[in-house]
């Protein structure tokens, strides 16, 4: 599978990199790239070589092992040290790219991340570093088109095409033609989704909702007639570990048959729309697109209707529990959050409001769980997130973001406020558990002992009996 895919990646590559300028950039020669076809490692093997490093390792997903390359990945000790810290800065990625100094004197690592993904390479000094950062994140470029395409693919079922599929190929189409970052959006019934983002792109943002008022908001929901520009199209605030688009977007509405169903952002050179030929492509394209997103959404919705809750637009207890049956790496964290006094809210405002409260705690999650984290609604006033790949920390800071974005984010009723808190309890595996079975109590008795030391606070699982000491929660952020 593996040489399939880096084998199809140079064909994918070659021209790319052919194309891109990466073979006359101001290094000088580069060694000749192997040819098509030839065995795993080449790659790898052209990449150390061109950048002159003494090892590779990259991870191209959670559930593939990382692969290496280089005489120092044939140097035990070292190639476990540098899985070691790919593995780690994978878990939590606080910079997109970096480079550090390796202990044991080792060199200088350069290390590009995109989680799941992530490549490092080792240097004897920090004199290459820069081109090193600029190979490893090209090799990456490569290996994440070709393996989101192939993602895509086999997604894409006998029914139709997919959402993501529809929606990756719109991105990449325009991605071409406009040369820049790409973010499609589309209308659904609890707001502007974001469907797909262009390959260079924050896969992260795929499934966020944007910002209610944001550029991309207005001309999804057909409040303005054509495009328009904006420097923050989605809304967001910007965040240190996501590599945001720079300058001015443009924002076209996307429509099926005249009825606006959502909207598209890229980022042109100089902040200037584009003209002549590329303009004609990006409509022919945008158009193009329409129809398919518009059916791809429709079948979506049908097949989720089962597994969404309709209030809040999360998934429901059997969404989650068909997700959290699907997991394959050996890691995870599982926060179960139930929201404090609420019989009183309902009590006294009535269940009108109890379910504006619960949509109001919904976007709160939908705004902080993103990317590969799942938030679920999975009973009344219960909600669960399951953070693949996450420990007990970042369970621990992820559960207390939300308890805090809740005190903090006031909830309003008929024009008054109304404090609103919630109580975590978060289990990890295998930090505080051998056995993925045990997550589920272990994160219900954490929740518990929450609500019995005075509500508003987050737990973390003590483990079962003969499983061994606590994990420190560590500071919150
Ligand atoms: P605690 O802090 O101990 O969690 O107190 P609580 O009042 O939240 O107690 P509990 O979790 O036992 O009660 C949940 C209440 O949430 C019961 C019900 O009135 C309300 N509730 C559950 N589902 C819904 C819903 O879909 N809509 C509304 N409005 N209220 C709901
Ligand atoms: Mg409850
Ligand atoms: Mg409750």
């Amino acid at each position: 599978m593996l040489t399939a895919l880096l084998a199809g990646t140079l064909a994918l590559g070659v021209g790319y990199l052919l194309g891109s300028g990466f073979l006359r950039n101001r290094w000088g020669r580069r060694p000749v790239l192997p040819p098509v076809g030839d065995s795993p490692g080449t790659m790898l093997d052209w990449v150390v070589r061109a950048s002159g490093a003494t090892g590779c390792w990259v991870q191209l997903g959670d559930d593939l092992p990382i692969v290496s390359e280089g005489v120092a990945a044939n140097d035990s000790e070292t190639d476990a040290a540098m899985r070691g810290r790919l593995t780690t800065l994978l878990l939590d990625p606080a910079d997109r790219e970096g480079v550090e100094r390796v202990d044991g004197d080792r060199g200088v690592m350069a290390f590009v991340l995109r989680p799941p993904r992530g490549v490092v390479l080792l240097l004897s000094s920090d004199a290459g570093a820069d081109r090193a950062l600029a190979d490893a994140e090209h090799l990456l470029q490569l290996l994440t088109t070709r393996s989101t395409l192939e993602k895509v693919d086999r997604r894409a079922n006998g029914d139709g095409e997919s959402l993501e599929s529809a929606a990756i190929r719109l991105a990449h189409q325009v991605e071409r033609i406009s040369q820049s970052d790409v973010v499609v959006a589309l209308r659904v019934a609890t707001g502007i989704e974001i469907v797909g983002v262009s390959l260079r792109g924050d896969q992260r943002l795929v499934h966020s909702r944007v910002t209610p008022g944001s550029a991309l908001d207005q001309v999804a929901r057909g409040e303005v007639g054509g495009s328009i520009m904006s420097y923050n199209p989605t809304g967001f605030e910007a965040r240190a570990d996501r590599r945001e688009p720079t300058g001015r977007a443009v924002v076209e509405p996307l429509r099926d048959d005249g009825t606006t169903i959502g909207a598209l952002a890229y980022w042109p050179e100089y902040g200037v729309e584009l003209t002549g030929s590329p303009a004609g492509a990006l409509s022919q394209a945008l158009a193009n697109a329409g129809p398919r997103l518009r059916h791809a959404l429709e079948r979506r919705e049908e097949r989720e209707a089962a597994t969404r809750d309709p209030l809040t637009g999360l998934r429901n207890r059997r969404g989650f529990a068909a997700t959290f049956a699907e997991v394959t790496v050996g890691q995870g964290a599982l926060i179960y959050a139930d929201l404090d006094h609420f019989k009183k809210l309902n009590d006294a405002l009535g269940h009108a409001a109890g379910d504006a409260a619960l949509v109001h705690f919904a976007s709160i999650l939908g705004d902080l769980v993103r990317g590969r984290d799942i938030a679920a609604r999975i009973g009344g006033e219960e909600f669960a997130i399951w953070i693949p790949r996450g420990n007990a920390k970042r369970g621990m800071v992820v559960a207390d973001r939300v308890r805090q974005a809740l005190a903090r984010r006031e909830w309003h009723w008929q024009g008054h406020p109304w404090a609103m808190s919630a109580s975590f309890g978060v289990a990890a595996w295998p930090d505080h558990t051998a056995s993925r079975e045990n997550l589920e109590t272990l994160a219900d008795e954490a929740l518990y002992r929450a609500k019995r030391e005075g509500r508003n606070r987050v737990c973390a699982a003590n483990p079962p009996v003969g499983e061994g000491a606590p994990v420190a929660a560590g500071p919150a952020e």
